[in-house]
């Protein structure tokens, strides 16, 4: 498995979201054979948010590792409005609650609010001391907050995970360059556009000249980049399955020019988009 830096650490380079998940009783036993299954394919980070189901996918996470746990590289993220010196010690004991563990491998800004970028950068600092937290970092952070951050005492910051895939390139422009110059990984989410990239035909065409599903080609065109994770969240054992292909598919130079030709890179520098 193609693996990324987090702070020194080499982690996979394609993990498994987990948004939408725990939150329909009927899909609850998929999504954790799903959750299993990537594991032992290799897709050893998992990411996930107090956010999401309202817990409800932190405590589906927990109730699917169990035993293997420590073969996981865990990622949540704490609400903007939790994110302060008095708050955040309790959101991460909940999270770590939810999900039956007592450290998180990486915790996460989930995108900026109201309380300033050094408080956060302390609180963070302070879980870490006391190892709640093994590393820290943000999302949905442009490069100019990016920079503010660093300027606020946050050269800790390991990741930024961003919405990054072949219908979203703005990042290209500014925010991965700056990322990359500076060893902080990115973390790239709704790698599929939330299932809608994969009906794109002209993807579908270039797919079917590589040999390989929309998927595998979305995702490995996410992950050519050194220091880029793919986070695709799948609810089925066939779909992690389908993905896991993708951290062996190399792309070709013709292929990656086939696929610039119909995903442009962005001419000029674009606001960060959210989903
Ligand atoms: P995504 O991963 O781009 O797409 C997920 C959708 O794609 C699901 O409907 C899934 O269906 C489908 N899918 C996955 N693999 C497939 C395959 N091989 N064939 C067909 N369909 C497939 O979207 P996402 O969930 O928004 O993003 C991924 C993760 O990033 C999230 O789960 C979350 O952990 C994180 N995220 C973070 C933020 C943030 O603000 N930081 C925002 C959004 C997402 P099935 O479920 O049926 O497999």
């Amino acid at each position: 498995m193609k693996t990324v830096a987090i702070g020194g650490e080499n982690v996979a380079a394609l993990g498994q979201g987990t948004w939408m998940m725990g939150e329909r009783q009927d899909l609850r036993a998929s999504e954790i054979a799903a959750l299993r299954a990537g594991v032992e394919l290799g897709l050893t980070l998992i990411d996930t948010a107090e956010m999401y189901g309202d817990g409800a996918a932190e405590t589906l996470i927990g109730e699917a590792l169990g035993p293997i746990r420590d073969q996981v590289f865990l990622v949540s993220k704490a609400y903007p409005q939790n994110a302060s010196r008095g708050r955040l010690p309790a959101a991460c004991e909940a999270s770590l609650r939810r999900l039956g563990t007592d450290r998180l491998d990486l915790y996460l800004l989930h995108w900026r609010g109201s309380v300033p970028l050094h408080e956060t950068v302390e609180a963070m600092e302070a879980l870490k001391s006391a190892g709640k937290i093994r590393h820290w970092g943000v999302s949905n952070l442009d490069a100019d907050d990016m920079a503010e951050l660093v300027e606020a005492g946050g050269g800790a910051c390991t990741t930024d995970q961003i919405l990054y895939n072949l219908w979203r390139r703005g990042p290209e422009h500014d925010l991965l360059p700056w990322l990359g110059e500076r060893g902080i990984s990115v973390m790239a989410y709704s790698p599929v556009e939330q299932g809608r990239l994969l009906a794109d035909k002209t993807l579908g065409r270039i797919a079917a000249t590589i040999g390989a599903t929309p998927s595998q080609v979305a995702l490995a065109w996410v992950m050519r980049s050194k220091g880029v994770i793919a986070i695709p969240k799948a609810g089925t054992v066939a779909h992690v399955h389908e993905n896991r292909a993708a951290a062996d598919l190399v792309l070709s130079a013709d292929d990656l020019a086939a696929l610039d030709a119909a995903f442009p890179r962005p001419r000029g520098r674009r606001p960060l988009e959210m989903l």
